[in-house]
């Protein structure tokens, strides 16, 4: 399994809306298999296919904690299908947004409809850290970043740091 290189905001790349997946085929298996080693090595608790370049609506998660066995999951044409009136705020991060972190709100709970990785139907329900995960990575297949959700005086703070630590290659990600 191959670790891909992780494309780092601001990039044109990151905002684009991804394709739905005609079929998870061997092909698309072996890009989230990939996907879960470059999210583990990075190391991250969720990827988006648009974060290594991909336009297609694939995202892998694994929000085990370290002392707990591994969890992956793998989702072709992830289908938020129900969502909580309730939300619930996280603190969050992104690998493409290096060291820069935000309050972001979300529905608590969710119910999510996907390919697996051997292209079967399946519903998840989802709550917590895992339900903000979900709805992070389903953000990216639409280019939405979670600095979409502040204000725009924040958004642009971090994203003129990360434009800056690029241009140093301050930045060692990927
Ligand atoms: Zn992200």
């Amino acid at each position: 399994m191959a670790k891909l290189d992780i494309i780092i905001a601001p990039d044109p790349r990151l905002k684009l809306k991804c394709k739905p997946v005609a079929k998870v085929d061997a092909k698309v298996a072996r890009l989230m298999d990939d996907m879960l080693t470059t999210m583990y090595a990075a190391p991250g608790i969720g990827l988006a296919a648009p974060q290594v370049g991909v336009t297609q609506r694939i995202i892998v998660l694994d929000v085990a904690r370290e002392d707990e066995k591994p969890a992956p999951i793998k989702m072709a044409n992830p289908e938020i299908v129900w969502a909580s009136d309730e939300d619930v705020t996280y603190n969050e991060g992104c690998l493409s947004l290096p060291e820069h972190y935000a309050d972001v709100a979300r529905p608590k709970a969710i119910r999510v409809r996907y390919l697996d990785h051997q292209n079967e139907i399946r519903e998840l329900e989802a709550e917590g850290l895992l339900a903000t995960c979900i709805q992070h990575e389903m953000d990216h297949l639409d280019g939405v970043l979670f600095v979409d959700h502040i204000t725009a005086l924040k958004r642009n703070i971090i994203l003129r740091k990360l434009l800056k630590a690029k241009k140093t290659g301050a930045l060692a990600v990927g």
